[in-house]
């Protein structure tokens, strides 16, 4: 095959058939699975005026490096604007500008767009699935969206999983926390690698995420947060510890995990697929953000919520050898023999009655048309000859069973087939 003019960008992927059927499974999952936890759909809109990105943090790398960018056509006041990086943002500011009554349960599916260094499990264009509570601060929230995710990863038969849990303690905590890390990380500079050097002097808590062999060290010994939360924020994490154990979801309090942004306050969790052995093994992460909200131009609001990752989900379920459901097969394919125009409207009447169907084009010869009824998986054959035609009759072939074949007039053949289907199915 010679090859085409243009590729996909680098850093995204075509999905083609059968492979989006798996990812047309995750979705539905995710959607009836939030849905029966009492959050509503948002769809908003793909790009967002780059302020709105921009309040998750200047010092988060998605912002600051990774941000497709770009100004629309206005010729007076070009607005900039940017592909969403992620959707927690995007989803305060329709919070903001519609001021729905609290709490407000939501979830979201769709694209986001990082400017990254592709590699396996990293994409420059991604799928996440979502959910956020916002204006809620009992604890109880936080176990919800987190058992949301958990029972998700459960539907989908993904078996190791691991559930990482931090709190960051509130925004006071956070800054003074920041600060002594800060000039510990300072003291033990000389020990750092020439990147964490570099991030230090950006945001200290980033530190913390380095895997490099030689910050190790420095890192196993920097203080962490636990020694520094007020009372309010023990008593916050107890309790979510408290309501996870109370419905069987394990986890592991993991003090150095402060993930990748800014606006972070209290619980933070990351889902790890333990059987990725790659370096991107985190499949869904999320946590509280008690000033985001305010941030984007809204009254004081807590929220929490989470976002996880579709694409590396889907290399979990493979590193799991999970099946995970293939195309229902079509219920019959039609071959017609005198012109095309017979299969028109059998396969418009069948359709109609919910039948999936399919037909050929071009007016082929029997063997061909029959060769590519069998190549679509079909369950049966509805065959219009210049017999059949002349009868009022279609011949209708079992293709996957023994073969076998009958004449039925046209007026049953709906019927015929919707009871041999339910005969199929039970
Ligand atoms: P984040 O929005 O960075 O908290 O990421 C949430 C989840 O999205 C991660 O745990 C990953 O599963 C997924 N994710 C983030 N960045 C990428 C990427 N570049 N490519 C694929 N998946 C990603």
């Amino acid at each position: 095959m010679s090859k085409s003019y243009f590729q996909a960008p680098r850093g995204t992927r075509d999905i083609l058939p059968d492979e989006s059927g798996k990812w047309q499974l995750i979705l539905n999952a995710f959607a009836n699975l939030a849905t029966r936890f009492g959050y509503g759909q948002v769809i908003s809109p793909i790009f967002e005026d780059v302020g709105v990105f921009q309040r998750i943090g200047e010092n988060t790398e998605i912002v600051s490096k990774e941000m497709f960018t770009f100004q629309d056509k206005d010729p007076k006041t070009p607005q900039n604007l940017a592909l969403r990086p992620e959707l927690t943002a995007s989803i305060c500011r329709v919070f903001a500008q519609h001021r729905p009554t609290t709490p407000w349960k939501v979830w979201y599916e769709g694209p986001q767009f990082r400017y990254e260094k592709p590699q396996a499990g990293r994409y420059r264009q991604f799928v996440q699935v979502g959910a956020e509570i916002i204006g809620e601060n009992d604890p109880a929230a936080d176990v919800e969206i987190i058992s949301l995710a958990w029972r998700f990863y459960e539907l989908i038969g993904l078996k190791n999983v691991s559930l990482l849990l931090n709190t960051l303690g509130d925004s006071e905590t956070r800054a003074t926390y920041n600060r002594e890390l800060f000039s510990y990380l300072s003291e033990n500079a000389d020990n750092l690698s020439p990147e964490s050097k570099n991030t230090l002097t950006k945001n200290p808590l980033r530190v913390l995420d380095s895997k490099r062999e030689g910050d190790l060290q420095v890192i196993n010994n920097a203080p962490t947060i636990q020694d520094f939360l007020n009372s309010e924020d023990k008593d916050h994490f107890d309790s979510v510890c408290d309501g996870l154990n109370s419905v069987n979801i394990p986890f592991s309090i993991t003090p150095r995990l402060v993930r990748g942004l800014d606006y972070y306050t209290r619980t933070t969790f990351e889902f790890v697929a333990d059987e990725l052995k790659t370096a991107q093994n985190a499949i869904g992460g999320g946590g509280r953000y008690d000033g985001l909200v305010e941030e984007l131009g809204g009254p004081p609001t807590q929220g929490i919520g989470f976002a996880l990752g579709v694409d590396r989900i889907l290399l979990a379920c493979e590193s799991e050898r999970l099946e995970l459901g293939t195309r229902k097969p079509l219920d019959a394919f039609v071959v017609d023999l005198t012109g095309g125009t017979h299969a028109t409207q059998i396969a418009d009447e069948l359709r109609h009655s919910g039948l999936g169907v399919d037909r050929s084009f071009g007016g082929r010869s029997m063997k061909a048309q029959m060769k590519v009824a069998d190549r679509s998986g079909a369950l049966y054959a509805i065959i219009v000859g210049d017999d059949e035609l002349e009868k009022n009759e279609v011949t209708l072939r079992d293709l996957r069973g023994d073969g076998t074949q009958v004449r039925v007039s046209r007026s049953n053949l709906k019927s015929t087939l919707l009871d041999s289907m339910k005969r199929r199915d039970s």
